[in-house]
């Protein structure tokens, strides 16, 4: 047969394919983009089949309108992960691959190394440059630049020297432009280890033979408390696999806050190193998914969507700090990159390492059942000690901005003493509501239900949901007083506070919206390293991945929001939350202490975890989630849908639920819960409601979706409402 048809996924919404004739001369591969109509727009797409039949009469079809790719753009193992990732993930294969890819693949262009323009002087060029004349120094800067050689156009204008000028200079016959294919060297012959290792200790030798044991699939769980040395062993476990030529995979949660381990894979290896991560423009991407297929990089650390990045011959995918939240994706593609790390690693029959002083849960859980090999690395590397902690009961006791006086006693002896000290909240903007003090109104967002946050340094209030900002109002809508407070305490509200108690001492605020312009997270850092500030305030983000020696005293502000949490996993982030600073404070030599402000001290996973560790807090969790029916005893999808209308929602909710309950799956072992209003049951102006689903195993699971996800497609009100379906929900 010769196949005269193809079939397509495009990046609709939709869960088929489509079919397209091949014109004679053309010759797409299955895993190649082709260019094809579409309604009235032409849309990239990749082929999945050839074939010479089509359920429509072929007068119907249309010709593929070009073909993009000569060569699949994906290996066999990764081409299969992003279909197991499609269907598992319930999101169309055409949107799966779009999203796998850069960008500029997205809209057509080339997958090879773009030819790069570079400009050389002329033989004249030569004379002027050689000349002593006086010129336009503008003119003059070009020559200079292109005295001792070709320089690309990029590189030209990152030296300010604009492309105007350039073609000036051109038009006088002193440069030219010539265009060169980049040349591709394999870094392989280069490998070297640059710099001297440590003497491993025992658990980390254990840990390195077992993962470099053979070469094969296998995933290991590397549990380790900062500064135990988890970083030293992924270099030891990456130095054979290097220097077999093979190219390795890191995923890290967020690549701000890791210039120091980025640094350390730089130090020890003579190869090229890649990152990849949110920050880079569609250029950068494409040269980063480039780098990894045509093997110009060793080494790739990147966040999340690294883990869909091609290799010429990947040897090892290794995840830190693999219980972060920032692994799950929260739309489209619906994806948690660890769990996919570890399929990856399956498909290429190689080894994974997921990383974690705590561990999450589901990966502990995997550990215990021998489903994952257990490493443990128990000690501290070099000298640090473990910092101390201790519970301090606020019940009944003044908070000002949130700070009891013990603790303020406490910070004071530590910054007495020259030290940091680090203060955890996770509210942002001065203060999360504005109440009124004679009739305890509170401002309020109409659009959601939700307080407004009142930000002091815009002077605005605004809605952290829907995102809407407004000015701060004079009178109290209920009762027209003016008496309006701020309530709770914000990060803004406690760094105010705490320029009245330290004077002397500078504070520095990290979250969202103090590090939002790109680079500034790293230029706090470094500032805090060189001790110009004192006090740390800060949300999780600045808990991740950081070491400031001189920190001390780290406390954490707010731990009974998240002990009585109506999600499930809120005990489990806290508890992470606590490890990690503890482990923060006291590196160096200098013994830190950790101090927790709440209510209820006795609260038994509370006690587990300071008193016991994270492991003891772990097995009480697990024990707690098996009674209770949860991951990973169980496993679980969300439903969520919104529309204008509330009552529309629900009506559309329980017509699922039906299908859901009419479904040859549905048994004793299996639950709908819901329809409910979403935590957050209005969002600009829509009203959003879930619906959660329990089954007993994960095929169970993907069956009963597969079975419903036809019949709901079909239900009249799925064409007004917006719904979507998150399997393995991160929060709920
Ligand atoms: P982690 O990644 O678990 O936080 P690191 O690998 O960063 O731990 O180790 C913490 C510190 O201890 C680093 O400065 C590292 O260079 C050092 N270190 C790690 N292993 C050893 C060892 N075997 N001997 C001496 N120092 C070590
Ligand atoms: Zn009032
Ligand atoms: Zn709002």
């Amino acid at each position: 047969m010769t196949p005269n048809i193809a079939k397509v996924a495009l990046p609709v919404p939709l869960d088929k394919q489509f079919d397209y004739l091949i014109k004679t001369g053309q010759s797409p591969v299955i895993g190649g983009r082709v260019k094809v109509p579409f309604g009235p727009k032409q849309l990239v797409g990749v082929v999945i089949s050839l074939t010479d039949h089509s359920d429509f009469p072929m007068e119907q079809l249309k010709p593929i309108t070009a073909v993009l790719d000569t060569a699949p753009l994906w290996s066999s193992p990764l081409f299969s992960l992003l279909t197991w990732a499609s269907s598992y993930y319930q999101y169309p294969l055409g949107d799966t691959l779009a999203n796998a890819m850069p960008t500029l693949l997205r809209k057509g262009r080339e997958a090879s190394a773009a030819s790069l323009k570079m400009w050389q002087l002329t033989a004249s060029g030569q004379e002027q440059a050689a000349s002593t004349l006086s010129r336009a120094p503008r003119q003059q800067q070009v020559l200079q630049a292109l005295r001792r050689g070709k320089v690309s156009h990029e590189d030209l204008l990152a030296e300010d020297i604009n492309a105007a000028i350039l073609s000036t200079v051109a038009k006088k016959g002193w440069i030219e432009s010539v265009t060169e294919q980049p040349t591709l060297r394999p870094w392989q012959p280069d490998f070297a280890v640059t710099e001297e290792k440590p003497r491993l200790n025992e658990e980390q030798a254990i840990a390195i033979a077992a993962v470099n044991a053979q070469d094969a699939f296998g995933c290991y769980l590397l549990e380790g408390i900062t500064g135990s040395g988890k970083t030293e062993v992924y270099l030891n476990v990456l130095e054979p696999i290097l220097a077999a030529g093979k190219q390795a995979l890191i995923l890290v949660p967020e690549i701000g806050l890791t210039p120091q381990t980025i640094n350390r894979f730089r130090r020890r290896f003579n190869v090229p190193l890649q990152t990849i991560h949110s920050g880079l423009n569609d250029n950068e991407r494409m040269a980063a998914w480039l780098a990894g297929r045509d093997n110009q990089a060793g080494i790739i650390i990147g966040t999340r969507s690294a883990l869909f990045t091609p290799f010429a011959n990947l040897g090892i995918i290794i995840v830190d700090e693999e219980h972060d939240g920032s692994y799950k994706q929260q739309d489209t593609l619906r994806y948690h990159a660890r769990d996919l790390a570890v399929m990856r690693a399956s498909q290429e029959r190689i080894p994974v390492v997921l990383g974690s002083a705590t561990p999450a849960l589901e990966t502990l859980h995997n550990a215990k059942s021998g489903k994952y090999h257990h490493l443990t690395l128990s000690k501290r590397a070099g000298q640090a000690q473990a910092a101390r902690h201790g519970v301090l009961d606020v019940k009944g006791l003044y908070l000002e901005s949130g700070l009891s006086a013990p603790l303020i006693a406490r910070m004071r002896t530590h910054l007495q003493a020259g030290n940091q000290v680090m203060l955890f909240l996770n509210r942002r903007g001065f203060s999360p509501a504005v109440i009124c003090h004679e009739c305890g109104w509170l401002a309020e967002c109409k659009r959601c239900d939700a307080y407004y946050t009142f930000h002091q340094q815009s002077g605005e209030l605004r809605c952290h949901h829907c995102a809407t900002q407004r000015p701060m109002m004079h009178q109290c809508e209920q009762c027209g007083s003016t008496q309006l407070n701020a309530v709770g305490v914000g990060t803004e509200q406690l760094e105010q506070q705490l320029a009245t108690l330290f004077p002397d001492y500078r504070t520095v605020r990290i979250d969202r919206d103090s590090t939002r312009r790109k680079g500034s997270l790293e230029n706090y850092l470094e500032a805090i390293r060189n001790n110009e500030y004192q006090i740390l305030i800060g949300t999780q983000m600045l808990a991740k991945g950081h070491h400031f020696p001189d920190v001390t005293l780290v406390a954490l502000l707010d731990v009974d929001s998240a002990l009585f949490c109506n999600d499930f996993r809120a005990p489990e982030r806290l508890a992470q939350l606590f490890i990690q600073v503890a482990g923060r404070a006291g590196r160096a030599s200098k013994p830190g202490e950790v101090v927790l402000q709440t209510h209820h001290p006795e609260h038994a996973l509370l006690q587990a975890l300071l008193y016991k560790g994270y492991d003891h807090f772990a097995q009480g969790a697990l024990t707690e989630r098996k009674q209770a029916w949860l991951p990973p005893f169980t496993y679980l999808a969300l439903l969520r849908a919104e529309a204008n209308d509330s009552a529309l929602v629900e009506q559309f909710f329980q017509q699922v639920r039906g299908i859901f309950e009419n479904s040859p799956v549905y048994s004793d072992e299996t639950m709908v819960m819901g329809p409910n209003p979403a935590p957050l049951s209005r969002r600009a102006g829509r009203y959003r409601w879930q619906l959660l689903l329990q089954a007993p195993s994960r095929k169970t699971l993907q069956q009963w979706i597969s079975i419903a996800k036809p019949a709901i497609q079909l239900l009249p009100l799925a064409k007004k409402i917006r719904w979507s379906i998150d399997v393995e929900p991160q929060d709920l």
